[in-house]
């Protein structure tokens, strides 16, 4: 919900503040209209309905997977494009991916958001409302900036949205925002104190090859980019997560393991998390699970933590690196 629009027309109607809270209250609850609040005046429900959206997206489409994993496609008054994805564990847990730009400016070679056009950064209330819109569809726990987009290019209303998404029940502490190594926006996040977990998109264990899956690393080359991530993890003593998309043949061998665990020192500073690769129009192939595993137990002997993610979602292309918005540009 545009929230200084319904800010602004609870003042020109001249009801009182406390207003404002309790129409937030609602929607952070799971509210889906006005009718629901039943603590307002009948009168003042139905003005607002009028002249206050519910959310600052339309809901264009949402497809289900066999796993429970629900993807939404949804547009911003000016038509851009957003989707966001629930996914729900066995354990009960429920895990926002949201999106911070509708597009992204980056072009990693690998990932589908990033061979669609950059359009927008999104607002605020723009990501909040993507979270608003799961929450209606029960309880929430987790969210990770992991959507479309480079959070750390629209840290302001990442972190204004950070504030608001506890009131959903989802803490900072449960939050995640992944960066491609955005080192500015690294340094800021450091700085505000702000208790979420930082995750870095490494994928590669020297510069040659990092910049030529991620070409941002011309610009932030790894020694920097790590350098970053040890100074947030000496400021706020949070483990950061690395995040490693395992291409076949491409960064999967016995030496790239090696030389991935001798990068990530000290040791408890890190914690890494190998992504099973999302087919995309790309050219590369996902490594096999044997050699997942095979990876995995030389980075573990080398004393580092590490897990491997659980693919959800690939028959809606709404795993990682698939949201692209495909049937949607038109
Ligand atoms: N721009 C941020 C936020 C997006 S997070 C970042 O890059 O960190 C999305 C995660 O999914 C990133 O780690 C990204 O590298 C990864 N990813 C992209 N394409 C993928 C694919 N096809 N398969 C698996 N993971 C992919």
């Amino acid at each position: 919900m545009d929230l200084e629009l319904l800010n602004r027309t609870l003042s020109e109607i001249g009801e009182p503040h406390y207003r404002n809270r309790q129409v937030w209250a609602w929607l952070a609850r799971g509210a889906d209209s006005y009718g629901a609040m039943s603590d307002l005046p009948a009168a003042l429900r139905a003005r607002l309905a009028e002249q206050v959206p519910l959310s600052t997206l339309v809901l264009e489409r949402e497809e289900r997977a066999r796993d429970g994993t629900v993807k939404a496609l949804l547009r911003t008054a000016e038509r851009h494009a957003v989707e966001s994805v629930l996914m729900r564990y066995v354990d009960g847990r429920r895990s926002l991916c949201i999106s911070s730009q509708s597009g992204c400016p980056l072009t990693c070679t690998f990932c589908a958001t990033g061979r669609m056009r950059f359009a927008h950064n999104l607002t605020r209330d723009e990501i909040v409302d993507q979270a608003l819109h799961f929450r209606r569809m029960g309880p929430v726990d987790h969210a990770v900036f992991m959507g479309m987009g480079e959070p750390m290019l629209n840290l302001d209303a990442v972190l204004s949205a950070c504030e608001l998404l506890p009131a959903l029940g989802i803490t900072s502490r449960r939050t995640a925002i992944s960066t491609v190594g955005w080192i500015p926006g690294i340094e800021r996040l450091t700085a505000s104190g702000v208790p979420v977990r930082l995750a870095l998109s490494l994928h590669a264990p020297e510069d040659a090859l990092r910049s030529e899956l991620m070409p941002v690393n011309e610009r932030y080359p790894l020694d920097d980019v790590l350098a970053a991530c040890r100074a947030h993890w000496a400021a706020t003593r949070r483990r950061v997560f690395i995040e490693y998309v395992m291409l076949a043949g491409v960064n999967d061998r016995y030496e790239q393991a090696l030389a991935l665990a001798r990068l990530l020192s000290p040791r408890e500073a890190f914690k890494v998390n190998l992504i099973p690769y999302n087919p995309t129009d790309s050219p590369y192939e996902g490594s096999s699970r044997q050699a997942i595993a095979a990876f995995r137990s030389v980075i573990e002997g080398m004393g580092v933590r590490v897990t491997v993610r659980l693919t959800r979602g690939r028959d809606i292309a709404a795993a990682c690196g698939q949201l692209a918005a495909t049937r949607a540009r038109a």
